[in-house]
């Protein structure tokens, strides 16, 4: 017995529902219950991998609470390109839309947050990323007492990354930015990125009371986006003043399983919709079930299998899918330690610094703090390396300079 919850065409109303209501009737198995049938294998081809299950399995053994019913909803394929997930980079270009993005600053105001500044209230990004920056940054100030964290830069338009770009080229007299991500491909146009600065125009790299940022961001759904050991895979120099927003509980298995946003992407499409889910316990004891539904590209949306009953989130891949994070309801044992900083991490890397040549200040543009009459030098600095080019910076404007540049062998 298989409903067709899929299907576009074709099915009167009546027996959808009659369909609906006898598949109410088998549901009933151990353990998640997936109701997702494949029916319309022109709509979506997937597997009926949980069909089976609940065809085996008694109907009037209806007693496990831990049951799923999953049911389709329809997403546009054009949100493939929005959501926290989102991966821009240098393969990649930002296409979604620009909603709720928003002042930081504003929205520290409301909070009445006074732990860190904000370049100006020009300064945008998404609404959570807004608030989820408060909370850590309120946090951090209550652990260090410390408000010297500026923030530098957020989101860009498409028109500000291309005058940043063609600068450089007019600086360079290049025919390519070595330095400056494309339009359209820096990760600062999503509005989930920021770069941090320290009041004084000082160099943030995370280093001293500042190793807690790094230490602690996940819980805010925060990683750090482009770190030493993968520059190889995010084509990008490491930037240890840009933070990411991804959200929970991906941030915390980043983390823990020393992933950049492109491997992550990658090992996300190992558990489709209709394959194993990735269970995620986060840092807090809860448990998050993870998948990723393919783009339905013969159509202009996507029938999305989302749990009922249970909270969700859909966030487009920026490439070719959605990725459904489910928060379970259930809790685990909470992790007996913390991940920590990179500097403790043991994986062998063959890292060999190669030089370090000047850093050379190419503009020193100040820019005034909203809040504070403090402004922040904004320094950007050119690398060069005797062996390997200089990895594109993700954007001019940030604070730490670039010093030295590092050929690093691919982690995983
Ligand atoms: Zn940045």
């Amino acid at each position: 017995m298989m409903s067709k919850p899929n299907q576009r065409e074709g099915s009167d109303g009546k027996k959808r529902v009659l369909d609906i209501a006898l598949s109410l009737i088998l549901l009933g198995t151990v353990g998640f219950t997936c109701y997702y049938v494949a029916a319309d294998s022109s709509r979506i081809n997937q597997s009926t991998t949980y069909v089976q299950n609940t065809d085996t399995t008694d109907p009037t053994d209806e007693t496990d609470e831990n049951q799923v019913i999953f049911q389709n909803e329809e997403h546009q394929n054009s949100d493939v390109y929005n959501g926290p997930l989102m991966l821009v980079n240098n393969k990649f270009m930002f296409q979604g839309s620009e909603e709720d993005i928003t002042s930081l600053y504003e929205v520290k105001l409301e909070a009445d947050s006074h732990s860190f500044s904000v370049r100006d209230a020009e300064l945008l990004v998404r609404q959570t990323v807004a608030e989820k920056l408060v909370k850590m940054f309120d946090d951090f100030f209550d652990v260090t007492y410390d408000d010297n964290i500026l923030v530098l830069s957020g989101y860009r338009s498409k028109a500000q990354q291309k005058k940043l770009y063609d600068e450089d080229l007019a600086a360079t007299g290049n025919s390519f930015s070595e330095r400056v991500a494309k339009p359209g491909h820096s990760e600062h146009q999503t509005g989930y990125c920021v770069d941090l600065s320290l009041i004084g125009g000082e160099d943030y790299d995370g280093s001293g009371i500042y190793q807690w940022i790094d230490e602690h961001c996940f819980r805010y759904g925060f990683v750090l986006r482009y770190p030493k050991e993968k520059t190889v895979i995010t084509e990008i120099q490491y930037e240890p003043w840009h933070y990411r927003y991804v959200g929970v509980p991906h941030a915390y298995y980043m983390k823990t399983n020393r992933f950049c946003l492109e491997e992550y992407m990658a090992k996300l499409k190992e558990y489709p919709y209709d394959g194993e889910h990735l269970r995620i316990t986060n840092f807090d004891g809860k448990i998050y079930e993870v998948y990723y539904v393919v783009m339905d590209a013969a159509y202009d949306t996507t029938m999305v299998p989302v749990p009922a009953g249970l909270s969700y989130e859909v966030s487009g891949n920026n490439s070719d899918g959605f990725i459904v994070t489910v928060d379970t309801g259930e809790m685990g044992e909470l992790p007996t330690e913390m991940p920590t900083t990179e500097a403790t991490t043991t994986e062998t890397t063959t890292t060999t610094e190669t030089t370090t040549t000047t850093t050379e200040t190419t503009t020193d543009e100040t820019t005034t703090a909203a809040e504070t009459t403090t402004a922040a030098k904004e320094t950007k600095a050119t690398a060069t390396a005797t062996e390997k080019t200089a990895d594109p910076v993700e954007e001019t404007g940030t604070t730490a300079p670039q010093t030295e540049t590092t050929t690093v062998a691919p982690a995983e």
